[in-house]
């Protein structure tokens, strides 16, 4: 195999598609013009939706591009070997020209041959999606595969979670599509290991997507007027395959930014600190950098912005850098990419005055929180430890995570005392409690069934918690949880709107575990025991590891939690959600009640 720099990769992309009939069109901007359903550009089809819907293309019909892509679902993954928040993806479109086969022998031969890429045809495997209700199983995409030389061993058929790709928004062209994987050579991680596992060991490079679908508000599939390609390959990725590197941080388009953080960095162990650096900072200057002018806010992109650069300096302290060093390094990437990218060029200044100034601010929070540490260290000098209490004060008072409270503490070589764990956690509640009895006492009527309300409200968040685990998928995680006396609102990771569909099929099934009357149970036991029961536990830094209570609501529900929740579901009369709305970005929010009876007068989604 031919080593390429990710520069070559893209040329080499243009060029075999301009061989193949494909006019080149330039990247779009990474914010959406006319779709308000999605925050950024996450592939190349986006910018193409009217053209994949029959739209003609003055070019023609077939097209080829590099594509800006941000994907903000991918934050948490950011640091593993292949995903990033930033990346270009290099595309090509059928426009009612080309289909299954065209499509996968182009495909084949760009991956494949001497001429081109030159990848080991023995590295590679591919899946095709399995068939459902709504289209049938791809046969025909498999049979291609096979007639290129790829054997059915390295044909995995999969459902429409892995093998099916879009819309972007709720409706739009969509359909099943066909991805190629890259075997690493790494061990398989267990017996079910094989391409989709996330393990390292197959890396996913390109996928073609076959829009032959338009799914209608009704949730129906119906056929599109033109049948249409559309594909998605990774620069990055395919870099890191071609250069034979673990993970795309070493590949060359990296490498110069990766060393000017090791550089300057005290802790050089912590490379994932480093890789998070990278790729946030790189994500935050494109956004800068696109012709919109979108500054930090605490709305929509400029709050993405803000999170990647705050966790970027978050990441830099870690590393023992002090000076203000973003904007350093937005300079060395728009130097990078200006060439492709001439609008970085343009907005240079806006970048980096905009980056500098997120840093500077966020900055004087953290400052604040860690004089406010100093001080509380001061008055307690001859004890040389700081206790869970003073944690909870930096956390109420600055905003000051826990996590980076520990990390201070660890930095200064001071002590936490025996119970820090167990007195954060008693804090934190009784602050709870504190604010419960603050707007129970601002509650007119007095209710004495307050507390009995508010238990019930509880109980239905965890029914809810599951309830959308189920229905939208295991990804969903609790963000934020409010009560009141008169409903629960929840906050949970999802990046688009629920269709009433969905929302119908989460109402019901939590009322239909209200009606088999299920029991709730408690037990204590470690946080690793609850793990391993598969209770659900996300703001673990709260808790005390060796003691947690979990409730179990039979059969359906399991979470680590402090209580205190009802006996039996079956108190809770009826489910009822009243809202679903955005919270902020990836995030969505739910309004609910309970109430003794089903009633009709509760406002309808
Ligand atoms: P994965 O399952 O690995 O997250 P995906 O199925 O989400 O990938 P697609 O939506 O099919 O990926 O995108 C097409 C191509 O874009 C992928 O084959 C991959 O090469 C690249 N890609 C997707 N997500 C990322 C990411 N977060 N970082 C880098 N490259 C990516
Ligand atoms: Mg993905």
């Amino acid at each position: 195999m031919k080593s390429f720099t990710a520069e070559q990769l893209k040329q080499l992309y243009l060029q075999f598609f301009k061989e193949n009939n494909h006019a080149v069109i330039p990247s779009a901007s990474l914010i959406p013009e006319n779709d308000p359903t999605v925050l950024f550009t996450t592939a190349g089809m986006h910018p193409l939706v009217p053209y994949l819907l029959g739209q003609p293309h003055a070019l023609g019909k077939r097209l080829t591009d590099v594509q800006k892509c941000i994907r903000t679902v991918d934050i948490d993954s950011v640091g593993d070997a292949f995903h990033l928040t930033f990346f270009e993806m290099l595309g090509n479109w059928s426009l009612g020209d080309y289909f299954k086969e065209g499509a996968i022998k182009m495909s084949h031969e760009f991956l494949t041959s001497p001429k081109w890429l030159g990848i080991d045809p023995n590295k590679l495997s591919v899946t095709v999606f399995a068939g459902d209700s709504d289209a049938p199983k791809d046969e025909e995409s498999a049979r291609a595969w096979q007639s290129l030389g790829i054997p059915k061993e390295r044909i995995y058929f999969n459902p429409k979670d892995d093998n099916w790709w879009g819309p972007a928004g709720l409706t739009g062209p969509c359909g099943p599509c066909t991805e190629m994987f890259y075997d690493t050579g790494k061990e398989k991680c267990g017996p079910n290991c094989r391409p989709g596992c996330s393990c390292g060991k197959y890396c996913e490079i390109w996928n073609d997507v076959f829009m032959e679908y338009n799914k209608t508000k009704e949730g129906k599939y119906e056929l599109l007027k033109q049948k249409n390609v559309d594909t998605g390959m990774g620069t990055e990725r395919t870099s890191a395959v071609l250069q034979g590197k673990k993970n795309v941080y070493e590949t060359d388009i990296f490498i110069p930014v990766m060393n000017k953080i090791k550089e300057n960095s005290k802790n050089k162990e912590n490379e994932r600190s480093m890789k998070i650096i990278a790729d946030h900072l790189k994500a935050a200057t494109f956004i800068l950098g696109d012709d919109k002018g979108i500054a930090p806010s605490n709305v929509d992109q400029g709050y993405i912005i803000r999170r990647l650069i705050r966790r970027s300096v978050r990441h830099c302290r870690l590393l023992g850098i002090e000076n203000n060093f973003c904007k350093d390094i937005a300079e060395m990437i728009i130097d990078l990419y200006k060439e492709d990218y001439p609008e970085l060029e343009k907005n240079k200044q806006f970048v980096l005055n905009e980056m500098d100034k997120e840093e500077i601010r966020f900055k004087e929070t953290l400052d604040a929180g860690i004089k406010f540490f100093d001080r509380n260290i001061n008055l307690n000098i001859e004890k040389k430890e700081i206790s869970g209490h003073d944690a909870f004060l930096l956390f109420q008072s600055h905003g000051f995570p826990l996590e980076m409270t520990k990390e201070l503490i660890k930095e200064k070589g001071i002590q936490t005392s025996a119970d820090f764990d167990k007195e954060f956690d008693a804090e934190f509640q009784k602050h709870q409690e504190l604010s419960r009895l603050a707007s129970e006492k601002k509650f007119k009527s007095g209710l004495a069934d307050y507390q009995e309300e508010t238990i019930k409200l509880h109980t239905a968040t965890h029914l809810l918690h599951a309830a959308l685990r189920q229905i939208l998928g295991e990804y969903v995680r609790q963000k934020g949880s409010n009560i009141t006396v008169e409903r629960l609102r929840f906050d949970f990771s999802h990046d688009k709107k629920m269709t009433s569909e969905e929302l119908k099929k989460v109402e019901d099934l939590v009322n239909e575990q209200i009606k088999k009357a299920l029991p709730i149970t408690r037990e204590e036991m470690t946080l690793e025991e609850a793990r391993k029961k598969g209770a659900i536990a996300f703001f673990d830094e709260k808790y005390d590891k060796e003691k947690v209570s979990v409730y179990t609501i039979s059969g359906f529900s399991k979470e680590v939690c402090s209580g205190p929740h009802v006996e039996n579901t079956a108190v809770l009369g009826h489910f009822k959600i009243l809202k679903e709305e955005a919270s902020a970005a990836g995030i969505r929010r739910i309004k609910a009640i309970v109430a003794p009876e089903p009633e009709k007068k509760y406002m309808s989604h």
